[in-house]
């Protein structure tokens, strides 16, 4: 057991990027000052580097457990809610279980409706980080503590085919399904003037009926849209169909898990199994995303979609990628069909990493070293910057 937490480091990563996340600006999008970009199909902010909250922990005994967070827009926010409230308040707290320190963090101000947003993110960091020292302190990883030690392999789909035209994105999926490969998912942006049958049309031709294509809409649609595009990639038989319509929008996702044919799947955005509760039984497929809900909350929605008959892939974010292997290791743990491979994002930043999984030949390949198995080595320290200190 791991005692009593004594000091908390709080830290962004940054790290500039080759390929812009989604591809290179199309007509009618913008640069927002240096740092970000605003895309045209759903009005959301990207950033034009990588960059997270990281944030270590250290006991009583000197042990430490790293955690990572959301740091797209804004990390201040997150460390500033450690600050004033999580940090010390987590500080006084007995050693114990991580999902009982959730619960005791939570329940500080619930009360206000804060349930979710910036502060979930903060104890999600927070969350990761005791969930590793807690597993060390055993000797075990996370996935033991869990209930699944061992080794694994996790199926990975490519995420994304950022290509200027529909053969340069067909050539980019077929060097990654000679790779192994054979799950990926394109968003709507990567077609031609939104035409995603027509791309669909292309990469079946061109992959074969085996290989398994998903969608991620990206939250553009009407619940009337949505089914009516579902319809149309129909005879491309699509592997799932992901984030059609407005996240807060319960009715539509309701309204288009009902009528469509393939799975619809829901989730990156959510924080907690109270953001899964009402959806159940829409989404035959589930992508929580570690980065926003710790591994306590992961594992809670996971345990509750499995019961309702759902799978479980989770999304995988932009950053340093202590929670993608912390989401790997829960995702073990969780009996997980598969995950998402961040390509142009996951294999250059693991290099940062000590113990960062593999991804080979279709499938993660996670290792049974303790904690999540990562800690940010001497390269990744040139890319942290302290924020904060407790
Ligand atoms: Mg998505």
């Amino acid at each position: 057991m791991h005692k009593r937490i004594e000091k908390i480091e709080v830290f962004t990563f940054e790290r500039s990027r080759n390929t812009t996340y989604l591809g290179d600006l199309g007509d009618g999008e913008f640069a927002l000052g240096d740092s970000h970009v605003v895309r045209r199909f759903n009005g959301t902010v990207y950033p034009r580097f990588d960059r997270s909250v990281v944030l270590r922990l250290t006991d009583a005994d000197g042990a430490t457990g790293w955690g990572e967070t959301y740091g797209l827009v804004a990390p201040k926010a997150v460390a500033a809610l450690i600050e004033d409230l999580l940090g010390p308040y987590l500080m006084m707290l007995d050693p114990g279980r991580p999902d009982a320190t959730w619960d005791a963090l939570y329940e500080l101000q619930r009360v206000r409706g804060y349930w979710g947003g910036y502060l979930a993110d903060a104890l999600a960091a927070l969350d990761i980080a005791l969930w590793d020292l807690f597993a060390r302190s055993r000797g075990e990883s996370l996935q033991a503590a869990l209930g699944r030690p061992g080794v694994g392999a996790l199926p990975a789909y490519v995420s994304g085919l950022p290509g200027a035209s529909k053969a340069a994105r067909l050539e980019l999926a077929q060097s990654w399904q000679a790779r192994g490969f054979d799950k990926v998912k394109i968003p709507v942006s990567h077609s031609d003037d939104g035409d995603i049958a027509g791309e669909f049309d292309s990469l079946r031709r061109g992959l074969g009926a085996d290989q398994k294509i998903a969608v991620d809409v990206h939250w553009t649609c009407s619940a009337e849209a949505a089914i009516a595009m579902a319809g149309s990639l129909a005879p491309y038989d699509p592997w799932f169909f992901e984030a059609p319509v407005a996240s807060e929008d319960i009715a539509a996702q309701h309204a288009v898990g009902r009528a469509i044919a393939c799975p619809l799947a829901l989730g990156e955005e959510w924080r907690t199994e109270w953001d899964y509760r009402p959806r159940a039984g829409a989404a035959a497929i589930v992508q929580p995303e570690m980065g926003h809900t710790g591994v306590t909350q992961f594992i809670r929605i996971a345990e509750r979609a499995r019961t309702d008959g759902a799978q479980i892939i989770p999304h995988a974010t932009i950053g340093l990628g202590l929670f993608a292997n912390a989401s790997l290791r829960a995702a073990l743990a969780a009996g997980a069909e598969a995950h998402e491979f961040q390509h142009t994002i996951y294999p250059e930043n693991a290099a940062l990493l000590e113990g960062a999984a593999s991804c080979e030949a279709g499938a993660f390949h996670i290792p049974d070293s303790p904690g999540h198995g990562t800690i940010p080595n001497e390269d990744a320290m040139a890319h942290l910057k302290p924020l904060l200190t407790l």
